[in-house]
C-alpha cells in the first residue's frame, strides 16, 4: 500500500525550491546536529541498558524523560535512513548500524523492548498505559524499523518487531486472559497498518484493529473502563493526577473518553488525537485500496470527516497550529485560540501540526477533496516550517515551537527554537517529515492501462513509477510558493491512459489558466482533471494558478479575537521588530486596516542567501501616553475619546522566517483591528490616502482599538 515513508524515494526533488532549501538544511546539518544531541544526553547509549546518573531522578512524575528515550532514537534512525536515501553519509551510516545492533541486543527473551522497564522500574511493565509510554515507543520503533529495511535492505530491525508485536499481541486483546487495554499515547495503531501493509503481519493488523474499536470502552475490562481498572490495580487514589489533567477522571486527554465512534469534537492532547487519527485512516485506507476489508469503515469515515471538520473549522490557528491548551499540550473548547501564552494558550506543538499533515495525505487516499491537501499544505509551510531555524551555522533545528501566532505571549515565553528539550519529539519528527515529504506532494498508480497522477503539493520534482509494464515518469517545475506557475511534463507509453488531477487551492477562488487549454477539463473537489485524451495529445502543459496577491484572512469571529492577518498563495505573514525598528512593545499596540494597500517587495536574507516576498503596508500604532501617565491602583479603565492613532510603515515577512535575525521575540502573525463599531469612512480614506508614508491619521478613531485594554 502507498505510504509516502515508503514511496518517497520514487520523487526525486529536480531543481531548487524552498521545499529542497529545507531538506538540504536537514541533510547536510541537521541529522548529525541531532546525533550530537543524542550522544551528549546520553540518549544514544540508552539501548545499552546500563544505569545512568539521570534514571536516579524521579522527581517528574508519572513520566520521567527517559520514558520517552526509545522513541527519540528511533525517530533518529528513521529519519538518517531517509535522508541516506538521498545523501550518503559515513558518520550517519555507522550510527545507525550501531544503534540498530544495540537495539537488538537490548531486546528481552519474550521479545520485549522498552529501555525505561527493562533498566529504571523492571517489573512494572504495562501497568499504567494511560501515562506510560511503552506503546508509543513501540509504534516507532516499528516505523524506524520500516525506515531501515527500505534502505539497508534487510530485517536486522524487521525481525525485532516482529517479536515484540507477538509478545504484545499476545498480551492485549479480546481474549478472557487478555488485557483489554490500549495506548495512552496513541501512535502503534498506525505503525502497526504500515507494518502490515509491508511485512503481512497478521498479529499486527489485528492489534491496530483492536486498539481503535477497544478504545473508549466504558466497561472494557471487569466491567470498569481500563485506565481505571488498571489504577485500581496499582492501588493509585482515584484524585492522584499528572499535572497535564486539569480534573480527574480527563480520559479525554487521551481520546479515550468514548468510543471513537461516539466522539463528534476533536478532544484532548493534540498529538495524540491527529496520530490517533492517522492510524484510524490507514485502518481504512486498506479497505478503499481492496486490500482488507473493514466493516466499520463508513462509520469511521463520518467520524473522520466530523472530527476534521470540528478541528479545521473551531480549534485551528491560521497557520495550521493546533492545541491552544499548553497545560495539556491540546484542544480547548470550540473557537477558543488565544493568540499567545500570555493570552493563557496558543501551545501550537510542532508534532501536532505533523499529524495534520500525516492524516490530510491519508485521507486524501480515501476521498480526494482539496481541503485536506490546502489544510497539509497549510500546516507544511507555516505551522511545521517555522519550527526550522534558518541557515548553517546555529544547531537547532526543529523544535517544540508555540508558534501558531502570538501577539501577546510573556517575556518568559518568547517563541523561539531551541536545540533540544528534555522531550524531544519535535525534532526528529521535523526531519522525518521532510526526509519523506516527496512522498507526499502526490498519488498515483492505476490498473492495467488506466493510470492517474493527483498532484496535491507544487515545487520542482519528478516522480518515476510503473503499473504493469507501464513505465511512468511525471514533472513538475515551478517557483512555488512565490508563484503560481507550474509546467508538467508527462512521459508515459502510448498505451496508457493518465489522468492527471491538479489542485486548486481554495484560496486561489477557482482562478487557474491551462495551457493549452480544454474544454473536456472539469473541476472536481477542488482538483481540476485532466482527462487521457488531453494528457496524451499534451506531453507538456502548465497551468497558472491565481491567487498570489497578498489577501486579509481573519480568524472566525467567535474566536473573540478581532485581528488581522496578512497571507500570499499558501503563507502567512507575520511581522517583527527586525524589520520594523521603531517597534518597541512586541507589536501589541499595532493594528492594520482592511483593504490598506499592500505592496511587494524581494528581499534576500544576507548570508543565508534566503529569498522571498515581504509585504510593506501602513499600520496603526494606538498611543499609550494615557495609560502610562495614569495614578496607579485607581481604576482599571480609562475615558478613551479622542484617541489618535499614529500611522507606521510595517514589512510583513513570511512567518515560517520569524525568529532567525535576532529581535526581541515573539513576532505576531496576527495584529489588531478595528471592526466595531466600523472606522468612520473618511478615515479609511485617510489611511488609504497614505500609501507607505508614515504620519498622522488625522481622524480620531472609534472605541474599537480599545477592545482589549493591556
Ligand atoms: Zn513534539
Amino acid at each position: 500500500m502507498s505510504h509516502p515513508q515508503i514511496l518517497f524515494p520514487q520523487t526525486t526533488f529536480t531543481g531548487p525550491s524552498l521545499l529542497q532549501a529545507r531538506r538540504e538544511t536537514i541533510q547536510q546539518v541537521t541529522v548529525k546536529a541531532q546525533l550530537k544531541k543524542l550522544k551528549e544526553t546520553g540518549q544514544y547509549d540508552c539501548f545499552n541498558l546500563k544505569w545512568q546518573p539521570i534514571y536516579d531522578d524521579k522527581s517528574r512524575w508519572p513520566s520521567p524523560p527517559p520514558v520517552y528515550w526509545d522513541s527519540d532514537v528511533v525517530k533518529w534512525i528513521e529519519a538518517a535512513c531517509y535522508m541516506l536515501t538521498e545523501h550518503y553519509d559515513a558518520e550517519i551510516d555507522a550510527a545507525v548500524r550501531e544503534l540498530v545492533q544495540m537495539i537488538r541486543d537490548a531486546q528481552q527473551e519474550d521479545g520485549y523492548i522498552d529501555v525505561y522497564f527493562t533498566v529504571i522500574e523492571p517489573g512494572k511493565r504495562w501497568s499504567n498505559l494511560r501515562d506510560q509510554h511503552e506503546l508509543y515507543n513501540a509504534g516507532h520503533l516499528t516505523e524506524a524499523a520500516l525506515a531501515h529495511s527500505n534502505y539497508y535492505k534487510n530485517d536486522l530491525l524487521i525481525e525485532v518487531v516482529h517479536k515484540y508485536v507477538k509478545l504484545i499481541r499476545s498480551v492485549f486483546g479480546p481474549g478472557e486472559d487478555q488485557r483489554h487495554g490500549y495506548p495512552g499515547h496513541p501512535e502503534i495503531e498506525l505503525a502497526l497498518i504500515r507494518f502490515y501493509s509491508t511485512t503481512g503481519n497478521q498479529d499486527a493488523y489485528d492489534l491496530a484493529q483492536y486498539f481503535i474499536e477497544e478504545r473508549g470502552n466504558p466497561t472494557g475490562q471487569d466491567g470498569m473502563m481500563y485506565y481505571d481498572w488498571e489504577r485500581e490495580k496499582r492501588g493509585d487514589s482515584p484524585w492522584k493526577r499528572p499535572d497535564s489533567f486539569p480534573m480527574h477522571p480527563a480520559h479525554w486527554y487521551s481520546q479515550a473518553h468514548q468510543p471513537i465512534l461516539q466522539q463528534n469534537s476533536i478532544e484532548g492532547h493534540a498529538v495524540r488525537a491527529l496520530y490517533l487519527l492517522t492510524g484510524v485512516a490507514n485502518l481504512l485506507s486498506l479497505d478503499e485500496l481492496g486490500i482488507k476489508p473493514f466493516a466499520g469503515k463508513e462509520q469511521y469515515l463520518k467520524t473522520l470527516r466530523t472530527l476534521w471538520n470540528n478541528m479545521v473549522d473551531k480549534k485551528m490557528y491560521l497557520t495550521g497550529g493546533i492545541g491552544s491548551m499548553m497545560q495539556w499540550e491540546g484542544f480547548g473548547i470550540d473557537y477558543f485560540l488565544p493568540q499567545g501564552s500570555g493570552e493563557g494558550g496558543c501551545y501550537n506543538e510542532t508534532c501536532a501540526s505533523i499529524g495534520v499533515i500525516m492524516l490530510a495525505e491519508r485521507l486524501l487516499h480515501l476521498e480526494l477533496d482539496s481541503k485536506y491537501a490546502d489544510v497539509m499544505e497549510l500546516c507544511l509551510y507555516n505551522a511545521v516550517m517555522t519550527a526550522m531555524s534558518l541557515g548553517v551555522s546555529t544547531i537547532g533545528r526543529g523544535a517544540r515551537t508555540r508558534a501558531g501566532s502570538s501577539v501577546l505571549t510573556s517575556e518568559k515565553d518568547k517563541n523561539i527554537r531551541a536545540a533540544w528539550f528534555d522531550t524531544s519529539c519535535c525534532p526528529p519528527n521535523v526531519s522525518r517529515l521532510y526526509g519523506s515529504i516527496g512522498g507526499y506532494l502526490w498519488d498515483y498508480g492505476g490498473q492495467g492501462q488506466d493510470l492517474f497522477v493527483n498532484v496535491h503539493l507544487y515545487t520542482t520534482a519528478e516522480v518515476s513509477f510503473q503499473v504493469d509494464e507501464h513505465a511512468v515518469i511525471f514533472r513538475q517545475k515551478s517557483n512555488w510558493p512565490w508563484e503560481g506557475n507550474v509546467t508538467f511534463e508527462l512521459e508515459a507509453p502510448p498505451t496508457a491512459n493518465t489522468t492527471v488531477r491538479l489542485r486548486i487551492p481554495g484560496w486561489a477562488k477557482k482562478r487557474f489558466m491551462l495551457t493549452p487549454t480544454v474544454k473536456s477539463a472539469t473541476l472536481e473537489n477542488g482538483y481540476l482533471v485532466l482527462p487521457s485524451s488531453y494528457t496524451s495529445d499534451n506531453k507538456v502543459f502548465s497551468i497558472e494558478i491565481q491567487g498570489f496577491e497578498p489577501r486579509y484572512i481573519s480568524p472566525h469571529p467567535y474566536t473573540n479575537q478581532r485581528t488581522l492577518t496578512l497571507a500570499r498563495g499558501p503563507l502567512i505573514y507575520c511581522v517583527e521588530d527586525v524589520d520594523n525598528p521603531w517597534e518597541q512593545d512586541h507589536f501589541r499596540n499595532v493594528g492594520i486596516t482592511i483593504g490598506t494597500e499592500v505592496s511587494e517587495e524581494e528581499h534576500v536574507i544576507d548570508k543565508m542567501g534566503e529569498r522571498y516576498v515581504g509585504l510593506r503596508t501602513v499600520g496603526w500604532v494606538r498611543k499609550m501616553d494615557q495609560w502610562l501617565q495614569r495614578e496607579v491602583g485607581l481604576e482599571p479603565g480609562l475615558s478613551v475619546q479622542g484617541q489618535v492613532p499614529e500611522a507606521k510603515e510595517l514589512l510583513f515577512i513570511p512567518y515560517y522566517l520569524r525568529a532567525n535575525r535576532g529581535g526581541r521575540g515573539f513576532p505576531p502573525a496576527y495584529l489588531h483591528y478595528a471592526i466595531e463599531p466600523a472606522p468612520r469612512e473618511d478615515a479609511v480614506d485617510t489611511v488609504r490616502s497614505l500609501g507607505i508614508e508614515s504620519g498622522q491619521i488625522g481622524v480620531a478613531w472609534t472605541d474599537a482599538m480599545y477592545l482589549r485594554p493591556e
